[in-house]
């Protein structure tokens, strides 16, 4: 019971590249860098392994960017002629690509790092990829001309992608979408249309993952303007209750979510978030807890998973250490308390 996980990334340490950026240049090239990102990979199985975490992850070590470090194995994107796009309905800007021809996978994106994950932890191994519409909110299109279409087109090669991580022994594939919270009326119709497209014929867990991004200072200043009480998820998770993916990872832990809003998703695992990623202070084993107690009120104990809000990428690691040590304890108590 309350088999705790994470939202997905983890700070990169400062041997693999620069440090609390979202966006961070490698530090090293070719073969060095692959030995780094495998180190990095391993240091983060180890530290989750030691927090007590049960379900696992690469952390998100071998790539730069969530939506990015899988675009690179994409053909049929031009890198090369970045276009300013605002992203998450104009939340703010980015450089960003542009499909420019017909999609294909140019290989197997994440092959590496999942099989490196795979051989060393005995835990259950999660593995995150972005979501289809917060690809499609995260590039430019010159050639589908329907974000639908591109959508689908993404989730496609994402699917692709699953099945082959599912045969490398992954047990949960998480797809990330921030953007539903951007876009909630088309997270209910194709939104969640073009997710069932990415997990089709998958007989692993399968997950979506929908926060209120990174604690970085544009998403902190958008937080502010959404009022009191932040009701996003109450557009889609209706629609997410009767779909076919398996668990929901959300924001609980001092975020404005009316906490009865997860009584929408009966039937599905809830990932509560039970810390807070855009604070430095490190959460208590008993706040934890007592986050958890709160949640049960709307969940079934046997559907909750502890969480993090969101991924601990842009953190201090020494914070995110902590942290993932707290997520363990918090939990362990839960089930002393709840069980
Ligand atoms: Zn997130």
């Amino acid at each position: 019971m309350f088999e705790c996980t994470l939202a997905g990334s983890l700070p990169k340490p400062f041997w693999l590249s620069e440090t609390n950026k979202l966006w961070p240049q490698w530090k090293v090239q070719g073969p060095e860098l692959a030995t780094a990102k495998r180190d990095a990979t391993l240091f983060w199985l180890k530290a989750q392994e030691d927090a007590g975490l049960d379900i696992v992850s690469d952390g998100e070590q071998s790539r730069q960017h969530f939506v990015h470090g899988f675009l690179e194995f994409v053909d049929g994107i031009d890198f090369e002629h970045k276009v300013k796009m605002g992203i998450r309905n104009n939340r703010y800007d980015a450089m960003v690509p542009k499909a420019v021809a017909p999609l294909k996978l140019k290989d197997r994106a994440h092959q590496t790092e999942a099989r490196i994950a795979r051989a060393h932890t005995r835990k259950k191994l999660k593995f995150t990829m972005p979501g289809p519409m917060t690809i499609v909110d995260t590039i430019a299109d010159d050639y589908y001309g329907d974000r639908v279409k591109l959508a689908i087109a993404f989730a496609e090669l994402l699917n692709q992608e699953a099945l082959a991580l599912e045969a490398d022994g992954v047990d949960v594939i998480q797809f990330d979408e921030p953007a539903f919270n951007a876009f909630t009326k088309e997270a209910a119709t194709w939104g969640i249309e073009a997710l069932h497209r990415a997990i089709d014929g998958l007989k692993c867990t399968t997950a979506v993952h929908i926060c209120y991004g990174y604690g970085i200072k544009a998403n902190l200043d958008w937080k502010r303007t959404l009022g009191e009480e932040w009701r996003q998820y109450e557009a889609f998770f209706p629609a997410l209750a009767k779909s076919r993916i398996q668990q929901v990872s959300l924001e609980c832990h001092h975020s404005h979510v009316p906490p009865d809003l997860m009584k929408l998703l009966e039937g599905k695992d809830v990932l509560v978030g039970v810390i807070d990623v855009a604070s430095d202070i490190v959460e208590t084993p008993e706040e934890v807890a007592d986050t958890i107690g709160n949640a049960l009120k709307f969940v079934p104990k046997e559907r909750l998973f502890p969480c993090t809000n969101c991924g601990l990428a842009p953190m201090d690691r020494e914070i995110a250490l902590k942290k993932l040590e707290a997520l363990g304890k918090g939990a362990a108590l839960a089930r002393k308390r709840y069980g």
